[in-house]
């Protein structure tokens, strides 16, 4: 071969090699479906920081289903299995999107797949058991936005052993209906209830703000932030979501047992 031909080919050969290096690990579906309130700012930057982080990290690639025709055709397991998706997240969904039929959706979950709810996927599905036993909780209300310093819970858990001490967060944030620590392993909360202007608020309590479970072989995870568009640019926020969303797509490890009780 002529040796400058050879010349031109062997960095082109190296580019090759080093994409086909590092092929995401997994492949996750990014639900944003409203049927309720729809958090457009939120589902925006939302949307744009999964797929940055996913690509940044080599974790994972995303795909979208955004409409009731999207949801209609991609959120069976058939679906799900044929284009090989290792779970799904429900990134600020509201009320009943329409899954075809939900509990083999759940079922597809419990075989071993990576279930992910941001803010408020505890917003949809209301009143449906499943659900709620899926995700963990249900969203009750909130307040006006705040700012709040949330205490972490598991330090050894990759959704929260890079948050630093004493981060505080301007966000929405939501109280919950069960806000059982019996019932999730608590990954950070709340020491009082916010100060968001409620008759309830800034008084002492135990408010929880992310957790994560095991249900089946399936990994679940749920953080309640994501209202916000600049809560999704937050570095602290980007690294707790990527650490959760990779225990929950089983690449990182980190207990899901539940608890523990109130501190
Ligand atoms: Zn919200």
């Amino acid at each position: 071969m002529d040796i400058r031909l050879l010349a031109l080919l062997v960095p082109a050969v190296s580019l090759c090699q080093a994409t086909l290096a590092a092929p995401p690990k997994k492949k996750l579906l990014l639900v944003s479906h409203t049927a309720g309130f729809r958090h457009e700012e939120g589902i925006a930057a939302g949307e744009r920081t999964l797929a940055e982080i996913g690509e940044r990290s080599g974790a994972f690639s995303v795909a979208y289903c955004r409409t009731a025709d999207d949801v209609k055709k991609m959120l069976t397991p058939e679906y799900l299995n044929a284009e090989k998706f290792d779970g799904v997240v429900f990134l600020n969904t509201t009320g009943d999107i329409g899954v075809p039929d939900l509990k083999a959706f759940i079922r597809w979950i419990e075989t071993g797949k990576a279930f992910i709810g941001m803010h408020a996927a505890t917003d949809t599905y209301h009143g449906n058991d499943d659900y709620l036993n899926l995700i963990g909780d249900a969203f009750v209300t909130h307040g006006r936005q705040c700012t709040i310093e949330p205490l972490v819970q598991d330090p050894k858990h990759p959704a929260t052993v890079d948050w630093p001490r004493g981060t505080k967060i301007h966000e929405e944030v939501y109280i919950f209906k069960r806000n059982d620590r019996s019932k999730v392993h608590v990954l950070l909360y709340l020491d009082k209830t916010p100060d968001d202007g409620r008759p309830e608020a800034n008084q002492p309590g135990d408010c929880l703000l992310a957790w994560n479970k095991v249900q089946g072989k399936g990994r679940v995870f749920y953080t309640a932030f994501g209202h916000r568009g600049d809560v999704w640019d937050n570095e602290v926020i980007r690294v707790h979501m990527l650490g959760g969303i990779r225990w929950a797509l089983g690449l990182a490890k980190g207990d899901a047992k539940p608890g523990p009780a109130k501190p």
